[in-house]
């Protein structure tokens, strides 16, 4: 585990990550961060991007819904590290806190947390019932997640899609071949496991996101 996490996010896989988020994905990032309040209806409180990378949906999020305070979560010390380097670059640097640490075990008060986005990163979790038990027990009473993966609409998924595969043949698009057919009965069995029941799965044209509220 220790390896997959330091050979896929070290310093040159973050930096990869920072090329491909500010230049082909760029224009994702503000179209699902409007996604997220649109489904949520949340666009107030706290923000949190779980895995945040190199911090360009913290950055939509934060210029989207400038009453919210948004955290840029990551695992990646090179991650960290890039995006803050970002948000100061980009004049948010008051607006976005970095913190280091694992979805599995978040340094993060119960119920504290309004909205939880997060994209691109639940695919390499390792153990996705103790992640979203974690998530559940941060979510603020009223809050809501918009967790998953995807490019946010049709025309963005075929452009990027499209660019990406120019750019490598071999690319893989991973959301596409983990999120699969059977996600939607393991995600139903894994939330009646946690004691979540209220939860939605949108696999369309935007992705692949999973919705959870909490209202009590
Ligand atoms: N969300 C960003 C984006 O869409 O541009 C980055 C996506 S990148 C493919 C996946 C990110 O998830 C990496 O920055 C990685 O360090 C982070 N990540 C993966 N597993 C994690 C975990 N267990 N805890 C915290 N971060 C994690």
């Amino acid at each position: 585990w220790t390896q997959t996490r330091t050979s896929t996010f070290d310093e040159a896989g973050a930096r990869k990550m920072n090329e491909i988020a500010k230049t082909v994905f760029a224009p994702i990032y503000p179209v699902i961060a409007r996604n997220a309040m649109a489904v949520t209806g949340i666009s107030k409180g706290t923000c949190l991007d779980l895995g945040s990378g190199p911090g360009m949906l913290a950055m939509a999020m934060a210029r989207e819904a400038p009453q919210m305070e948004i955290i840029a979560f990551d695992f990646s010390e090179a991650s960290g590290r890039i995006g803050l380097e970002n948000f100061t670059e980009a004049g948010l640097g008051d607006r976005i806190r970095t913190e280091a640490g694992d979805v599995h075990a978040m340094p993060f008060k119960d119920a504290s947390v309004d909205l939880i986005v997060s994209r691109g990163s639940m695919f390499f979790w390792t153990d996705l019932k103790s992640a979203f038990s974690e998530i559940y027990r941060i979510l603020a009473v009223g809050g809501a997640t918009y967790i998953g993966g995807g490019f946010g609409n049709l025309e963005l998924r075929d452009q990027v899609i499209a660019e990406m595969l120019e750019r490598d043949p071999t690319w893989d698009c991973y959301a596409k071949k983990k999120a699969g057919a059977d996600s939607h009965r393991r995600f139903t069995e894994m939330f009646r496991e946690i004691g979540c029941t209220e939860f939605k799965i949108i696999d369309d044209e935007t992705g692949f996101w999973v919705v959870v509220s909490k209202t009590a």
